[in-house]
């Protein structure tokens, strides 16, 4: 049961409900606010409602019908996001953790970690207690396991997750790992459970083979009762009665999943499936059902593999399938980061080194913009995202240092290019320092029990309405004009009249409490954004492998042409090519650009060159890249695909 308090609740009265909640041998803990402050009672129908309704300082019950409570949605609404070391699994970015099955020597893990690293992965796996079905079979290197999973770590900066099969082992796990693993086999040994609750390092709980989703929840509901927030749930398939794989990947898991708990949810394709071959398939489908990560077996050497060899990806099909859920991610609006672990790093040593104050990255508009939304993708929880009221001020913020970085929109994939931004690139001494790409999706909320027929007004930013054109021409609602799309959701949930609704995104309607009523309303779905990021040093070295710059070329025959050239005969690929008017000087143009090279680069300091003679006006703007290198096809037909 859930206690709803009186918004104006003192604290006196506060103590007064916990003593008498306490009497009452209530097993009872306060709740992540919302709009109201909560109490949840833990135990089952100790009192009629009645009786908690009467005291003091209760506004209303609301019964809790499901038998786990603390990891369920109705006591915690909002995502929970788990901290693994500078990383944070669940949200908008996907976090893959891969590794052998088993840690078989320090060189295999070694190479593996070396591996899976450079293709993407955040979190390293390796068994060192492996519960195998045979007593003959390799049973894991056990504490010397542990030793190596911590020396990957320290070496490639890479948190750990391994499997603990014992409560014996709780010592040396909480010396050694990072996150503890508790196998499928062990999903309801709740005397293990009851152990990692009270360690309080984060959980990867498996689903075990026959687990029905309620009783894992259930399980999940054991450490989150011992006091041990930190739980991720890991479905790894199930036991059916289809033989041609391992197990069956029950990935309808994954929406079944979001609507009934708050804890991140990740999918292990190897052992569902026990195939090499089925595994990126199923990986593929995971990401698009929505999961927050993904569990993968990789190693160098599978046919010499102590354990789940068949299963085991090569390190170069992991980076090719890393590739694609590049691609699949954004879809379903999300973001698969290859820098993530850097930038995670260099934010939070930036941050110590200014007194532990957070750094800030600075957007216009306010939270639920998708500007909020591609701050939030790009740095995650790490940065604190600090609304700015235009597109001028993110820049005066950086440039003023009140923000370490800025967050601004260059570009629509439907309506071209933010021109007002480019112009204000060319004023500022920043640089483009990263870029993000967002799927903009759109739709239609009221304030909740309106209906669709009762909608008189419809508030939106005019460029949403323009991007809605074929939904919105079946109604005859009148368009209001706003400044942006959460500044609409706002409006709507202020005013709480039952004509309005607002056209604006999914954090915009969970921040103001609005209910969606049609989804993905937008008449062409492939509309993405393309946004910068804007500071004054780069936040980490990752892969760099596009420029943008500015330059204007003298009024003459060829001018274009010859700056142009310099790129063809240096194979370079011009990506992006428009001009701008110079402020001014009538009928005069400047040329944004963008190629596919590191002009910062050492090797390319004769291509800067000519480019400064062949113009008479030329401003680097930023070089900047996200996704590594394609790993190199040789080797690619050895595979046993
Ligand atoms: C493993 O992750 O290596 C493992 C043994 O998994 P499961 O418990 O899902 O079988
Ligand atoms: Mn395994």
């Amino acid at each position: 049961m859930i206690l709803e308090l009186t918004p104006n609740i003192t604290a006196a009265e506060k103590s007064a409900l916990v003593v008498a909640l306490q009497e009452q041998r209530c097993d009872f803990r306060e709740l992540p606010d919302t709009d109201v402050q909560r109490i949840g009672i833990m135990n089952r129908a100790i009192r009629e409602p009645d009786f908690f309704n009467r005291l003091p300082g209760v506004a209303r019950t609301v019964p809790v019908r499901t038998p786990y409570k603390l990891v369920s949605r109705q006591m915690h609404p909002q995502d929970t996001l788990v901290r693994v070391g500078n990383v944070l699994v669940g949200g908008d970015r996907i976090t893959v953790i891969a590794g052998p099955c088993a840690i078989e020597s320090r060189e295999q893990a070694l190479t593996i970690a070396h591996l899976v690293k450079k293709a993407g992965a955040i979190l390293f796996r390796g068994g060192a207690f492996k519960p195998r079905t045979s007593p003959y079979s390799f049973q894991g290197l056990e504490e010397e396991g542990l030793k190596i999973l911590a020396e990957v770590r320290e070496t490639y900066g890479m948190c750990v997750v391994t499997e603990m099969t014992a409560p014996s082992q709780a010592e040396i796990m909480q010396k050694y790992v990072d996150v503890v693993q508790i196998g499928a086999r062990n999903m309801q040994n709740f005397e293990l459970l009851k152990v990692v609750g009270r360690m309080g390092k984060p959980v990867l709980l498996k689903r075990g083979l026959s687990g029905t989703i309620e009783e894992w929840l259930m399980s999940a509901e054991y450490i989150l009762s011992e006091g041990n927030p930190h739980v991720m749930l890991c479905e790894r398939g199930i036991r059916t009665f289809e033989p041609y794989t391992r197990n069956t990947l029950d990935l309808t898991a994954i929406p079944v999943l979001r609507n009934l708990t708050h804890l991140p949810i990740i999918i292990d394709p190897s052992h569902a499936t026990g195939i090499r071959e089925k595994v990126s398939p199923m990986a593929r489908a995971a990401i698009a059902a929505g999961a927050d990560g993904l569990m993968i077996e990789v190693h160098h050497e599978p046919d010499k593999a102590l354990s789940d060899g068949p299963q085991s990806l090569y390190p170069l099909q992991f980076g090719q399938l890393m590739r694609d859920l590049y691609v699949i991610a954004p879809v379903v609006g999300k973001q698969l980061d290859f820098g993530y672990l850097d930038k995670a790093r260099a934010v939070a040593l930036r941050s110590r080194g200014a007194n532990d104050s957070r750094q800030k990255a600075a957007f216009m508009g306010r939270v639920g913009t998708f500007s909020h939304k591609a701050c939030l993708q790009y740095f995650g929880g790490e940065v604190e995202a600090l609304p700015v009221a235009s597109f001028r001020a993110v820049f005066a913020a950086v440039k003023s240092d009140t923000a370490d970085f800025g967050v601004i929109p260059l570009e629509n994939s439907l309506s071209g290019s933010i021109h007002e931004n480019y112009d204000i690139l060319n004023d500022y001494d920043l640089s483009i320092i990263g870029e993000i790409k967002l799927r903009i999706m759109h739709h239609l909320m009221t304030n909740p029990g309106v209906d669709i027929g009762d909608i008189r007004r419809v508030l939106s930013h005019p460029q949403v309405f323009g991007q809605c054109r074929h939904f919105l021409e079946q109604h005859d609602w009148e368009l209001v004009s706003v400044s942006d799309t959460a500044a609409a959701a706002q409006r709507v949930a202020d005013g709480r009249n039952t004509g309005d609704a607002a056209i604006a995104s999914q954090v915009a309607a969970e921040e103001y409490g609005l209910k969606l009523i049609a989804e993905n309303i937008e008449t062409n779905p492939r509309n993405y954004t393309r946004f910068v990021i804007i500071g004054k040093s780069p936040l980490y070295t990752g892969p760099i492998d596009k420029t943008s710059l500015i330059c204007s070329t003298r009024n003459e025959p060829g001018a274009l042409y010859e700056t142009l050239k310099i790129f063809a005969e240096n194979r370079i690929n011009l990506i992006k090519l428009e001009s701008r008017p110079i402020q001014g000087e009538p009928w005069r143009y400047m040329f944004y650009m963008d190629i596919e090279a590191d002009l910062g680069a050492d090797a390319l300091k004769p291509v800067r060159k000519k480019l400064e003679q062949k113009t008479d006006y030329l401003k680097i703007l930023g070089t900047y890249g996200e996704v590594p290198e394609a790993p190199p096809g040789e080797g690619a037909e050895s595979l046993q695909v």
